[in-house]
Parts: structure tokens; C-alpha cells; sequence
């Protein structure tokens, strides 16, 4: 899942940055430098610098040297891809130590920060297992505005790693809110998620895990859960709310249900 605020405000930001955009460090990710491990993935098709690059990369200032040494790193499989659409399969218990098991969850982990995102399942690097990264943190949320990230109940939180994850909602409560999806790049569309949920599952190590998460964390885990069942978010949106980036800002047509929690 993208991080939302990034394209909330995307002009006064790109104006910010419009100078280090252009610079030659600001190349840190998703570059002809990565040799993707997943390979049947865009074969034949040149690695686009457009919306990967230096454009993702500039509202996000400060991690460019961080992370410019990263050299190996699968791509982000978009909308269209059969493994986006497809039911993902559980990871059995006595392959979750092993060596690719764990090399499919920190690739997944260097993806989603890269990207950078706040959740990514692993169909979006092209591997159809049960596994979703997700995080959030204090400066990604402070680059929202405040009013914003309350409304959503957007709180940080550590680095969740869920294999076989079941999600369960708790109670009825909804909220309805613009959602984006690193595989779905450049675009936006509203989607009521319910307000609390409980995931459970295992941890990288194997270990059972429980989380009961509210408000943001919730709605992260709805739609990383979902990835895993080959739905994406487009296919849950109030169509009518569907926009680009570049449009996030204007009014809901007529007749679409308002944001906020119901
Ligand atoms: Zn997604």
C-alpha cells in the first residue's frame, strides 16, 4: 500500500523538491541498477524511470544517500499481472525458515521501504505465497497533514512481518478513505475498510502471532490481506471516486458517499 499523504499534496512537495529531483543522487531506487530477482516479470519491457524514480524519490528527501547503494532489489508487479489476480498459497509451516522463505520476506521488507510504502504482499513482487510486510512511522505520517492523519487514526508502528495471515473484523464500524496501491501506480480510489480488525498467523520465525489493530494499521492489514486473495483495491472502490493522483484533491462527484468514518 502506498503511503497516502505522499500524492495528498503532491504539488507544494514537488515544488520543494523540484531542484533535487533532477540531481544525480536522487537516483536511489527502482533504477537500472536493480537486477530483479523475479524474472518473469516485464522480460521484454524497458525499466521505466517515470513514476519510480526520481518523481516517487523526491517527496520523500533525506533517504536518497541512504539508500542509493542498494543494488538488488525485485520490481514492484503491477495491475495486470496474473499473480495480482490470483489467490496467493499458504507457506507451509517447515518452509517458513527456510532460505528463500526468509530472503522472500526481506526483499519484501527493502521493496516496501524503498518504494516507499507503508505494506506490501508478496504477489507484488511477483511470488504467490501467503506473506505481507507492513510499517509506519513518525516521519512518514508527519508529511501528512495532521487533520488528515487523525481523521484516519494514522498512528506509527514497528515492522509487522505475517505469514499465513486469517483477519478477522471486529465489531462494524467502518471508514471510508483514499486508498493507493504501489501496484496500482499513479491513481486513487476511496474504499470502506472496517475500523478493527484482528490478524493472526506466524512471524518469520514461526511463531504464532496476534494483532489487533485499529483505524490506519487496520485498513493497511485489509488491503495487504486481500493482495493475498488476488484482490486489489480497485476492485473493492466506490468506482466513482476513482482518480488520478494529480486529482486527488477535487470534489467527490455527486451521489458519492463522504469520507470519513461512517
Ligand atoms: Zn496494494
Amino acid at each position: 500500500m502506498e503511503i497516502i499523504h505522499q500524492l495528498s499534496h503532491p504539488a507544494p512537495v514537488a515544488r520543494k523538491h523540484s531542484k533535487l529531483t533532477r540531481t544525480r543522487h536522487f537516483h536511489p531506487l527502482i533504477q537500472c541498477q536493480y537486477k530483479p530477482i523475479v524474472h518473469f516479470i516485464h522480460k521484454n519491457k524497458p525499466r521505466s524511470s517515470s513514476a519510480t524514480g526520481p518523481v516517487r524519490a523526491g517527496w520523500f528527501l533525506g533517504l536518497g544517500d541512504k539508500k542509493k547503494n542498494v543494488v538488488e532489489m525485485p520490481e514492484i508487479v503491477k495491475a495486470g499481472d496474473p499473480v495480482l489476480h490470483e489467490p496467493a498459497r499458504e507457506v507451509r509451516p517447515e518452509e517458513i525458515g527456510s532460505e528463500r522463505v526468509q530472503k522472500i520476506i526481506d526483499d519484501m521488507v527493502k521493496v516496501m521501504r524503498g518504494a516507499p510504502g507503508v505494506g506490501l504482499a508478496a504477489p507484488q513482487i511477483g511470488i504467490p505465497l501467503k506473506i505481507i510486510v507492513l510499517e509506519d512511522t513518525e516521519e512518514y505520517i508527519s508529511y501528512a497533514p495532521k487533520e488528515e492523519t487523525k481523521a484516519q487514526d494514522r498512528r506509527p508502528f514497528d515492522l509487522l512481518v505475517i505469514v499465513n495471515p486469517t483477519l478477522q473484523k471486529k465489531g462494524n464500524k467502518s471508514a471510508l478513505f483514499f486508498e493507493g496501491c504501489l501496484s496500482v501506480d499513479g491513481f486513487r480510489g476511496m474504499v470502506e475498510r472496517f475500523l478493527d480488525v484482528e490478524v493472526t498467523g506466524f512471524d518469520r520465525y514461526g511463531q504464532p502471532i496476534k494483532i489487533t489493530a485499529s483505524g490506519w494499521q487496520a485498513r493497511i492489514l485489509q488491503h495487504e490481506c486481500d493482495h493475498l486473495e488476488g484482490t486489489l483495491y480497485v476492485d473493492k472502490m466506490i468506482k466513482r471516486t476513482f482518480r488520478t493522483v494529480e486529482n486527488l484533491q477535487l470534489p467527490l462527484a455527486n451521489g458519492c458517499p463522504k469520507l470519513g468514518v461512517k
